[in-house]
């Protein structure tokens, strides 16, 4: 940025004479000294046409020397303006006056009272303490009784029973039965049955039938011209300040605009296009000989139940033939009951053992709780009963 120092003019208030040049500082008309209210310069703001000052530029080095001394002074005794510069004044010889008196200092505002974080915190952990109080309440245990037990023995009668079996022809292995002896040791026998083999549905396979061409367009790319606007700077007046001495410092200013341009870019056009030719998939069934198999498999002909509430546990015993089994699954439950936060309730627990069911009877004692959030615990002692 470029800078250049211009002259001002002033006028005298005392024999009225105008446009005084700023190195003047005194009248050159009636001799006055230049005075503190007269230093409101003409000429700082006359702009022409290109925004520049229309002042010439100062060039002389007695005046560049003189617009750069710093802001006159004004003598304390005689009211006379002087160089920033000079020591004592140069109408009367008074040394530069004292400094200005500094302003009082500024009271302090008072201190905003805060909020209490104390009373806060208190608050908080009260009500921690009320909601952990009421989940502790709704979850303390209360008493429980066994109020029911219950066993179930049940027993399915398998008999060795010959059976009809569809196999592929191509797989069964031709095998010679093993009867069961007292329902262990048995092996299933597979014999097919003559003439009754036929083709039948096996699977679909995956095969190559032809082809698909498959065609992608392909691009180039090329350069094209457009029109496009481009920023440029420009120098777009001056800006004056006043040295506060007759003088005043001119600085240019840059400013930016928009003007037309060609620019280029880089564009994708078509070129022909990619082929290549892509199997087609094709699905067929596959047909194999199917057949008939006498072979034997175990089937359950009967079920017997035993059940009871008391201590006198039996599993039944009913007559097998000789290819049968007996298969024993046994059931065991025990029933607990207490008044809980909804009334009376109970739970059911299947002990997996009859030696752990044995371990329960009438009237034993146990604590449970209802938390809010999960399931009912029962506890036997300290020991959790699932
Ligand atoms: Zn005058
Ligand atoms: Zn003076």
């Amino acid at each position: 940025m470029a800078q250049r120092i211009v002259e001002l003019t002033w006028n005298c208030k005392e024999c009225d004479s105008k446009g005084i040049l700023g190195r003047e500082k005194q009248c050159p008309n009636c001799g006055a000294a230049r005075e503190s209210g007269e230093m409101k310069m003409d000429g700082l703001d006359a702009k022409g046409a290109d925004g520049n000052n229309v002042a010439a530029t100062v060039t002389d080095s007695e005046l560049l020397s003189l617009a750069n001394a710093g802001k006159d002074w004004f003598c304390e005794c005689c009211s006379s303006g002087n160089r920033g510069d000079a020591t004592a004044c140069a109408n009367c010889g008074a040394a530069k006056g004292t400094p200005k008196p500094a302003p009082p200092p500024a009271v302090p505002k008072a201190a905003v009272a805060g909020v209490s974080i104390v009373v806060i915190l208190g608050g908080l952990a009260l009500l921690g303490a009320l909601c952990f109080g009421w989940m502790w309440w709704g979850a303390r245990p209360v008493e429980a009784a066994v109020t029911g037990v219950h066993w179930q023995h049940s027993v399915a009668v398998q008999q060795w029973t010959p059976t009809d079996s569809l196999g592929w022809e191509d797989t069964v292995v031709a095998t010679a039965e093993v009867p069961p002896v007292g329902g262990v040791g048995e092996r299933a026998g597979w014999a097919m049955v003559p003439g009754s083999c036929a083709m039948a549905h096996f699977a679909d396979e995956d095969y190559i039938c032809g082809s698909d061409r498959v065609c992608t367009p392909r691009y180039r790319s090329s350069t094209e011209s457009y029109s496009c606007s481009r920023t440029e700077s420009y120098s777009c007046g001056e800006d004056c300040v006043d040295n506060g001495n007759g003088f005043a410092t001119c600085t240019t200013k840059t400013c930016t605009r928009d003007v037309p341009d060609t620019c280029t870019r880089t564009v994708e056009v078509p070129d022909g296009e990619d082929c290549r030719d892509v199997p087609r998939h094709c699905s067929r069934p596959i047909n194999k000989s199917q057949c008939h198999y006498s072979t034997q498999t175990w089937a359950t002909v009967d079920t017997v139940v035993a059940e009871g509430a008391d201590a006198n546990v039996t599993w039944p015993e009913p007559a097998l033939g000789p290819l049968g089994r007996a298969l024993r699954t046994g059931t065991y439950t025990v029933t607990f009951g207490w008044t809980g936060r909804n009334g009376a309730a109970s739970r059911d627990i299947h002990p997996a053992t009859i030696e752990e069911w044995k371990t329960w009877s009438v009237g034993d004692k146990v604590s449970v709780s209802e938390p809010y959030v999960g399931d009912v615990v029962i506890k036997r002692g300290d020991v959790e009963v699932r």
